[in-house]
Formats: structure tokens, sequence, C-alpha cells
């Protein structure tokens, strides 16, 4: 099979490489203007086409809990987003703690044609923060990340023996940095706005305290540590501070984290309740100019969905969590490069080169003998969010009706079109 994407606007970590007929054969990338027979063309004039976005954090839910997403609606969420691969979260039920899961896991996705699954394993036996799981057998089975993301793990010297031994297998530990007791039961950030409105609040004093102990852990060990959704000023500063030390450490900004603020829980709607809090708009601008900076090492979905029916319960007992891997590219795309606060190439760094390097992955290019993992962009494209027509089963979003500008409108997956939209 070889494919034509004709007249397409070629761009990678590489550079800006101009208008271009950019020729696929079979899964991979075989070079551009070549001419020649070819079985299917892509008309691509007006469109960025780039290699397919890395998402190191999503919550797919399957095994157990099918109700709120599973495989086929999650990976077919994330190659909507333009996403050709997609590191799922293992605090499922059951959770992820045992190689056979891995397994069926991602056999079952590779059947499903969509975006890639590389599963992320636990890392305490049952989430329960006690003993460790077997990383070597996790890995062997096809594991790529350990994390009990969703839950922080509380006892430090256990953070120090699965660092030990990740260090020793290569793999990257994920952490959910929140001190649990200094968040006790913190529906929101703590702030003027949860004293306002009466919330149980959980300060970003709980993120930055427990990101200084991994990353003390981190130095300590010399394991890749990966620190997710870091929410709060407070937690970006330690994290800057310990990469100046040299700490092996790397982190992740998450969409909403740079797009909302704790103000959105006036309206007491459990939507913008997810873990950790959006915090305020000082914290948000922070976030924002890590990214710029460099900071920053990629950006990660969190996407977290959950059923409507839990979400429309009262605040202090809904879920957290929200969806978003549909709308990640182009509300950042909007928000970010269209306000002038990021460049477009920085903005594809932070889902493309950037999630690579954190994993150990090769970088994303367009080089001939490369993956045909492909995102067709129309930055042009202007539209509103309409949650109806999401892949993902959460069809509801905090940007419901707001029109964002900059769209996938193709995604392939090892040549092969994984989602193709308006
Ligand atoms: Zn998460």
């Amino acid at each position: 099979m070889r494919t034509l994407i004709k007249q397409a606007h070629l761009h990678d970590a590489r550079g800006d490489h101009g208008v271009h007929d950019l020729y696929l054969r079979g899964d991979r990338i075989e070079g551009v203007d070549l001419g020649g027979e070819v079985d299917h063309t892509i008309d691509a004039q007006g469109n960025l086409v780039t290699p397919a976005f890395i998402d190191l954090h999503a919550h797919l839910r399957e095994p157990g809990q099918e109700e709120k997403e599973d495989l086929a609606s999650g990976l077919a969420a994330a190659a909507a987003g333009g996403f050709g691969t997609v590191v799922s979260m293992a605090n499922t039920t059951p959770p992820v703690d045992d190689p056979g899961l891995v397994a069926a896991l991602a056999l079952k996705a590779e059947r499903l044609g969509l975006a890639r699954l590389r599963p992320a394993a636990t890392l305490s036996r049952g989430l329960k923060g006690e003993g460790l799981t077997d990383f070597a057998a996790l890995k062997a089975a096809g594991a790529v990340m350990i994390t009990d993301d969703g839950i922080p793990v509380a006892d430090a010297h256990l953070m120090r023996r699965a660092c030990e031994y990740a260090q020793d297998l290569g793999l990257v530990i994920q952490t959910h940095s929140e001190e649990p007791s200094l968040r006790q039961g913190g529906v929101m950030h703590e702030g003027a706005v949860s004293q306002r409105l009466g919330l149980p609040g959980n300060p970003a004093a709980a993120e930055a305290a427990m990101i200084g102990r991994d990353c003390e852990i981190a130095l300590l060990t010399g394991a890749r540590v990966h620190l997710a959704h870091v929410s709060s000023k407070r937690g970006m500063q330690v994290v800057e501070w310990f990469k100046a030390q040299g700490a092996p450490v790397t982190c992740e900004v998450t969409p909403h984290h740079l797009t909302l603020t704790d103000a959105a829980l006036a309206s007491f709607d459990p939507i913008y309740k997810v873990a950790p809090p959006l915090r305020t708009d000082e914290d948000v601008a922070y976030l924002r100019e890590a990214l710029r900076r460099g900071v920053v090492d990629n950006i990660g979905t969190d996407h977290a969905p959950h059923t409507r029916a839990e979400k429309e319960r009262d605040l202090l007992e809904a879920p957290f969590g929200i969806g978003n891997l549909e709308v990640t590219f182009a509300l950042l795309y909007t928000e970010l490069v269209g306000s002038g606060a990021l460049s477009l190439e920085r903005l594809l760094e932070l889902f493309q080169a950037g999630p690579a390097r954190v994993m150990g992955w090769p970088t994303p290019t367009l080089e001939p003998g490369e993956p045909a993992d492909l995102v067709v962009l129309d930055l042009e494209a202007s539209r509103p969010v309409t949650p109806a027509t999401f892949r993902s089963k959460a069809k509801f979003s905090p940007w419901s009706g707001q029109t964002l500008r900059g769209w996938p409108v193709m995604t392939l997956v090892g040549g092969r079109v994984a989602f193709e939209g308006v």
C-alpha cells in the first residue's frame, strides 16, 4: 500500500520543511516529492502535516470501568485529538499490576487499529501503597511506565525502593504529587475562593512538598522520575530548583491547569473538580511561563472521563477528573499560540519530542523510514467545542460551546487512517 499526502506543509523536530508531496509506503514514511503510482491520495492543501502526538497520561478506564470509557472509545478519542500514541494509566478495576493484564491490553489495542497503546503498570500491588509490583515482569509484558497515578505514594521508603528497582530496569516512575496528610479531604485549591465558598481546600504546599520529596529520591537513586500534572507555581519552582541541581526529573502540565482557574468552582459545578485542583491566575501564568522557558517537558492530558451521573453529584461527592483528549490541541493552540504566549513550534515539541524524550523513545520525525504516525492539522479551522460529537464516552466538557481554532482533521497510525474528521 502506497499513500500520497498531497501538498502537505511539513513540520517536524528538525524544523519547517515547506510544502511537499509526502509519500508513505506500508507503515513507514517513504519520502517527499517522489512521484509514481499510489493506492491512496490524501489532499492536505493548506494543512500542516506533522508527527502524531504522544500523550503520556490518559485514563482509558479499561478494565472494569467501561461505563466511563474503554479502549475503543478512549483510543478513538485520542486519534481524534491528533494522538498516535497514548500511555494508559493503571488505576483501573482491577488495577494493572499483573503482567497478563498488561499483555492483554496491548494485544486488544493493537487489534483496534486506533492510536497505539503503551500501558503503564502500578507501582504497588493493588494500588495499596504497601508492596511493590514485579517491575521486570511488567516491563517484559509491555509496560512502559510505573505509576500509582490517581493515588500518591505516601510511603517515602516504598518510593525509594521503587526508584532503585526502576533505575536497574531503565523504567520511568511517574508520580502523583500530593502529600496526602496535607491534602486531606480538599476538593479544590486552598485559597481565597475556597474560603469564600466554604469548601475544603487542598493547598499548593501539598503538591510542592511531595515534589520535593520525590526529587530528593530521584537524586538519591538516579532513577528517572516524571512529575505528572504539576499544577502550582510552588510545585513548578521546586521542579526548576531540582532540575538545576541535576536531578534526573522531568515534568508535565495538563491543558486544564493551563487554561482554567479555581474561580470556576464558584459555580459549584463538579465538572471543574480535578486532582490536583485548578489553581489561581498567578499559578496559570507561571505554568505558561514555565512552558515557554522549557522547564516543562510535555503536555499530558490527564484525560479522566466519568459518567455524567457521577459528575452531576454534589461537589463534595463527585469524582475528580475531566475528559479532554479531543480538545487539547485546539485549546492550547487557541489560548497559547493564538495569544502569542507560545510559538507553534514549542507547542508541537510539547506533544512530540518532549514526551518522547521523557520516555527515552526516538524523537518522532518525518524522515524516510520513520513510522507513518502523522497528524494533519487545519490551523485555520474555527469551530465550537461540541461534546455530543466526542468519541470519548464522557460527552461533556468545561470548554463546551467555546470556539477554538486549529483542529486535527486526520490522524494516521502506521500509515492507516485512525481518525478522519471535518
Ligand atoms: Zn491522572
